[in-house]
C-alpha cells in the first residue's frame, strides 16, 4: 500500500467492517515515522471487496452474508503453498503473490461451512448422493481400479485421482462436480460449489474461471486445459460435464441455490452455532 492510498484503504476497511463484519488486518501504516507498505495493494483491497460483494449478492445481501459467516478477520500470512486457508471467523490469504476473486469466495465458503460446524459440506455430500469411505477407497486403490498410481496421486494424464473415491479422503462424490483430484473431499467440494455458483453465467469476476472449469471437458484426450493441465478430458466428461454444458442442471448448483434461498434446514447439533438464519 502506498502512503497516498492510506486514507482510501482506511475507508475501505471501515466499509468492510460496517457492511460485512470483516476485519482486514492492515499490515501497512506509519511505523515510527516511516511508512510501512505492508503486503496489500490498493488493487487487491478493491478485488477483495468486490469478491465479497459478489458472494453477498448471491446470498441475498449483506445482512444474509453476516448471518451466514458471522464475522471474520482476514490477514495475509505465510501459509505454505496454499492460496488461502480458512477456519470459522478467520481467513488467511497467502502473502506470496496475489490472490484471485475465486480464492476469496472459496475461502469464505470454508468460513461459512466452519461457522456451522462443517455441517454444510455434509449436507452437500448427502444432497448430491455422495459418501466418504476411506475403507472402500482403500479396496479400490489396492485392486488397481483407481485413476492414480498405486496409493498415491500420479503426475500424468489419467492418474490425477479424479474418479469417485480416488482421492486422499476416500470421498465418493455424487452427481457432477466441476472437477476433482487427489485433494478433493466434501469440504473442498462445498467451497468449489459455492464459487461455481457465484460465478456461473453471471458475467462477474468469477465467471471466466467457472466457465473454464466446464468447457475443458469438451477438449480431446491429451489436450491442455485453460489451467495448463493435460488430461484425458473426453474420458472425464462423463463424470463432470453437465447436461448440455449447463452447470445449473447439476445437483451442486441446485444445492447452493436452495441453501441461499433458505430451502435447506441446517441441522442443529447443539453448541453456539445458529441453526437457521
Ligand atoms: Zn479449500
Amino acid at each position: 500500500m502506498d502512503r497516498s492510498d492510506s486514507q482510501y484503504a482506511q475507508a475501505k476497511l471501515a466499509q468492510l467492517k460496517g457492511q460485512y463484519q470483516i476485519d482486514v488486518s492492515a499490515d501497512w501504516g506509519d511505523g515510527e515515522g516511516e511508512w510501512k507498505p505492508g503486503s496489500w495493494t490498493r488493487a487487491e483491497l478493491d478485488r477483495f471487496h468486490s469478491a465479497i460483494d459478489l458472494m453477498a449478492d448471491a446470498m441475498g445481501g449483506p445482512e444474509a452474508f453476516v448471518r451466514h459467516i458471522g464475522g471474520a478477520t482476514v490477514r495475509k500470512a505465510d501459509i505454505g503453498s496454499h492460496g488461502g486457508e480458512a477456519l470459522a471467523h478467520r481467513v488467511s490469504l497467502s502473502i506470496k503473490g496475489s490472490f484471485s476473486s475465486w480464492t476469496v469466495v472459496h475461502e469464505f465458503a470454508h468460513a461459512w461451512d466452519a461457522n456451522y460446524g462443517w455441517r454444510l459440506s455434509k449436507l452437500l455430500e448427502k444432497y448430491t448422493g455422495g459418501f466418504t469411505s476411506p475403507f472402500l477407497a482403500g479396496i479400490l486403490k489396492a485392486a488397481g481400479l483407481a485413476d492414480t498410481e498405486r496409493f498415491r496421486p500420479g503426475k500424468r494424464p489419467g492418474r490425477y485421482g479424479r474418479r469417485p473415491g480416488c482421492n486422499r479422503a476416500g470421498y465418493f462424490y455424487g452427481d457432477r462436480p466441476s472437477g476433482s483430484n487427489w485433494s478433493f473431499n466434501r469440504v473442498e467440494d462445498f467451497a468449489e460449489s459455492v464459487a461455481m455458483y457465484v460465478g456461473w453465467e453471471r458475467d462477474n469476476d468469477l465467471s471466466q474461471h467457472a466457465r473454464k472449469r466446464i468447457v475443458r471437458y469438451q477438449l480431446k484426450n491429451g489436450d491442455k486445459d485453460p489451467f495448463n493441465i493435460i488430461d484425458n478430458w473426453t474420458y472425464y466428461a462423463q463424470r463432470f460435464y453437465p447436461d448440455n454444458g449447463d452447470y445449473t442442471r447439476t445437483k451442486r448448483w441446485q444445492f447452493v441455490d436452495d441453501l441461499v434461498k433458505g430451502r435447506i434446514a441446517i441441522p442443529d447439533v447443539g453448541g453456539r452455532h445458529p441453526t437457521r438464519p
